[in-house]
């Protein structure tokens, strides 16, 4: 090949870089932009699929997918920046900085893999006010924001925020006080919560509980993270308290990186059903 030449690799990314620079005219992506954003296709993991992470990391880098946050996607539909071609939202679920988790190895791991590959995620934290938290674990979670790395509150007690007897109060506890402390002691910007078991929203609508979107307005979040739906794309008029409904999907029936690209690659018609063994 000569001079003049250019590999197929050095194409796409002119083209990519191209077309992002097309998709951001002056005053953002509003002016001459789409009217909405679609949900990129989310991921739902947890500890136990450590062993599993790193081929589905592998697959979906052959895919093309690029790991993205849910403040990338809030400044996507705030015309503030553009998402890349295959975005791909990897969530992993329940981490604790509760002193002596036995689990916060297994999270630590999977951050590293995440990191070596190249793909920012999300990590859905429960905070557990009520037991003594190890220091160290959210001096560790501080600088794992500095990789790319974002934390969403999964609330303070990974409660069922469906059951009628939890008061105001106690929402406000479950939602206000978990992201103010994971803000608190790591810097990050909280902008989620992600629903424990995905309880919070009517799984057939996608409208989130009116309490929870109060308290979710309280508390500064503009994503509520449930499993079923929340797969429509999201408009980019919103309002500065404007509280979003957002899907999530496990990685299909096979729990591994095959099942993760094979419901990757059908999200937008997965719709309403659950899947993985566990949920949220
Ligand atoms: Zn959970």
């Amino acid at each position: 090949m000569g001079d003049n030449a250019i590999n197929r690799r050095q194409f796409l990314k002119w083209t990519g870089s191209a077309a992002l620079v097309l998709a951001l005219p002056p005053g953002g992506l509003h002016a001459s932009g789409p009217a909405e954003v679609p949900v990129p296709p989310s991921l739902m993991l947890h500890s136990r699929h450590r062993w599993r992470l790193e081929p589905m990391l592998a697959a979906l880098c052959r895919e093309g997918f690029k790991g993205i946050t849910y403040a990338d996607l809030e400044r996507a539909l705030l015309g503030q920046a553009g998402l890349p071609a295959r975005p791909v939202l990897i969530t992993i679920d329940d981490l604790c900085p509760a002193r002596g988790s036995p689990s916060f190895a297994y999270f630590a791991a999977m951050k590293s893999l995440l990191v070596e590959y190249g793909f920012a995620a999300t990590f859905s934290v429960v905070t557990r006010p009520d037991v003594p938290h190890d220091d160290a674990v959210w001096d560790q979670l501080a600088a794992w924001t500095q990789d790319g790395i974002r934390l969403e509150t999964h609330t303070a007690y990974h409660s069922n925020l469906d059951n009628p007897a939890l008061t105001d109060r106690d929402l406000e506890a479950e939602i206000r006080g978990s992201a103010a402390l994971i803000r608190e002691r790591t810097g990050c910007d909280v902008r989620a919560l992600v629903l424990p078991y995905g309880n919070g929203c009517n799984a057939r609508t996608g409208a989130i509980d009116p309490r929870i979107e109060a308290a979710c307005q309280q508390a500064g979040l503009r994503f509520v993270v449930g499993i079923t739906g929340g797969r429509a794309p999201l408009p980019v008029d919103i309002g500065p308290d404007d509280v979003l409904y957002v899907g999530r999907v496990g990685p299909g029936i096979s729990d591994d990186a095959h099942g993760a690209l094979h419901e990757l690659a059908h999200w937008g018609a997965s719709g309403g059903r659950r899947a993985g063994r566990t949920a949220g």
